[in-house]
């Protein structure tokens, strides 16, 4: 049995009167007019509605649902557990080359067949832009299922290399004994996929609590598992109130593992509850988790203006700046700044189109929903009261859609609000240091604040850059030299951050996958 070559998916243009374009609108129109989609939760492959109805509203349109779902009462969420749990033999037991199947089918159900839904969906839903959705729910989504199984090749072939006379030795790679939890977040459609998809590609059965602004594109993705010929309780669909249906799931005895991705503080919180629940599980659960990070830029006085200014704005105002990647504070030299530095990032930054994800034009657009828009804008009102100058934008827009302008904050003081608080939305706030303090402002970087997920570094002095990425070493775990500190791509920039971003298991690679297995090392004498 042998894989198909693995390559990074191909990214589609979408130009002004391409078939992609034509045929993303076509998506966009039949969604819009089809919303609000009635979304169940899905219990060993049967659709199970509640009753208990909440909204996903949408982001830049915030009058109109996108779909209307049912809470999972604590009944489904039992079922949803208990039909898991009996998944578990057959799955664990279907031959790897079955799954492998299953999962290149549903990449290519992705490419092929649904691209566009999957798209508008999280268009729509999410508020990206055709260009944000389609690295996200095209081209990701579809690295992260392709790739889950090259990963899983490696790490099945990794044996032990020595037999003594007489023995063979060998390493079975058992999926963990029980179920595991994925929660699964808001602003990437391809996250969620991998963090159900890379434990049940080892043998995993998987419930799956959406979140509540994504639910949509989440159904989908699901739905294309069962089409790819998943067997329905492998995973099961639970979306509904966060806390609750989290907190049964680990109060359950059988729970293995967590999945998680978003914020720091309620990884933390899941961290303790499962603590202290040690002693009703049967071993010790994996918590595998990403979380919040505040990503700096660094500009050595050797970097280029034009191409350092692009990144910036890039990596803090793509999809609104809602990336845990996403920059929020650039240390900048003096010499630059007052070179041209600060011309070209305010011109560039108040250039920049912001508008519904259903227009081609905009560079950007809303935030996901109401307690975003009134926590970003009045992080940015805090932000001017403490002193910080706003460079552009500052303003937001909450009539029809949750509309924030990308915000440039220029602040004197290095620990202010916005260079130690995520704010997950589109602002960038400068520090201005003085050339000879090169030392001191890495040390700043270092232990301004307590994240440590992405960073990156300006200059073309190799010596300079040398010199920054050591004295950065731990800043984060993502580190980039002359480019943005978002868009990791899987299978090249494995991804996770450390400190208080995550527990750094790399997702895009095969580390992830170790931590959803517990090995079995066999002796066999002849
Ligand atoms: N992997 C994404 C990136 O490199 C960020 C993921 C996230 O926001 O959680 O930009």
């Amino acid at each position: 049995f042998k894989i198909p070559e693995i390559r990074n998916e191909p990214m589609r243009s979408y130009g002004p009167g391409s078939t992609d374009r034509q045929k993303l609108e076509e998506a966009l129109a039949r969604l819009d007019a089809q919303a609000p989609f009635d979304v169940p939760a899905v219990i060993n492959g049967k659709e199970v509605r509640s009753g208990d109805i909440q909204p996903q509203p949408m982001p830049h349109n915030h009058a109109k649902n996108l779909s209307n779902y049912h809470a999972a009462t604590p009944e489904a969420v039992t079922a949803a557990i208990d039909s898991a749990l009996a998944a578990k033999n057959d799955w664990e037991n279907l031959p790897w080359a079955d799954k492998a199947a299953i999962f290149l089918k549903a990449a290519d159900l992705i490419a092929f067949k649904y691209r566009y839904d999957i798209m508008a969906a999280t268009m729509l839903g999410q508020g990206k832009n055709a260009w944000q959705a389609e690295i996200d729910s095209a081209a990701e989504l579809v690295d992260f299922l392709r790739f889950s199984v090259k990963f899983v090749e490696q790490l099945y072939t990794q044996q032990p290399s020595e037999n003594s006379e007489g023995v063979w030795n060998r390493t079975e790679f058992r999926p963990l004994e029980g179920f595991v939890l994925a929660v699964t977040p808001f602003n990437f459609t391809a996250i969620g996929g991998n963090l159900v998809g890379a434990p049940a590609i080892v043998g995993n059965v998987v419930v799956w609590k959406p979140s509540p602004a994504a639910t949509y594109s989440s159904y989908l993705v699901y739905k294309i598992f069962l089409e790819a010929g998943l067997p329905p309780n492998v995973i099961q669909f639970v979306p509904g109130s966060p806390p609750d249906i989290v907190k049964q799931c680990i109060d359950h005895k059988e729970f293995a593992g967590l999945h998680f991705t978003g914020s720091t503080h309620i990884f933390r919180k899941l961290w303790k509850d499962i603590a202290n629940n040690i002693d009703i599980y049967r071993g010790y659960p994996r918590i595998v988790g990403e979380t919040g990070g505040k990503n700096f830029h660094f500009y050595h006085p050797s970097a280029d203006i034009k191409s350092g200014v692009v990144q910036a704005l890039r990596a803090g105002f793509e999809y609104s700046g809602q990336k845990c990647s996403a920059l929020a504070r650039a240390y900048v030299p003096r010499s630059l700044w007052e070179g041209g530095f600060k011309d070209e990032l305010v011109k560039q930054a108040k250039s920049i189109t912001i508008g519904p994800c259903t227009e081609f034009e905009h560079f950007t657009g809303p935030v996901i929903g109401r307690p975003a828009y009134d926590r970003i804008t009045g992080i940015i009102e805090k932000a001017k009261a403490q002193g910080g100058e706003i460079l552009a934008g500052g303003k937001g827009d909450d009539s029809k859609g949750f509309f924030i302008q990308p915000t440039v904050i220029l602040t004197k003081d290095p620990k202010s609000i916005t260079m130690t608080e995520e704010i997950f939305g589109p602002v960038i706030t400068v520090f201005v240091y003085e050339d000879k303090d090169i030392d001191a402002t890495l040390k700043l970087i270092d232990t301004t604040t307590e994240y440590g997920l992405t960073g990156s570094i300006f200059g073309q002095d190799r010596q300079a850059l040398a010199h920054a990425s050591a004295a950065l070493r731990n800043a984060a775990g993502n580190f980039y030299i002359n480019d943005k500190c978002t868009g990791a791509v899987v299978g090249q920039q494995p991804f996770g951050g450390a400190r208080a971003s995550g527990t750094n298991d790399k997702s895009g690679s095969i580390s992830i996958l170790y931590r959803f297995i517990s090995a079995r090392s066999i002796k066999e004498n002849f």
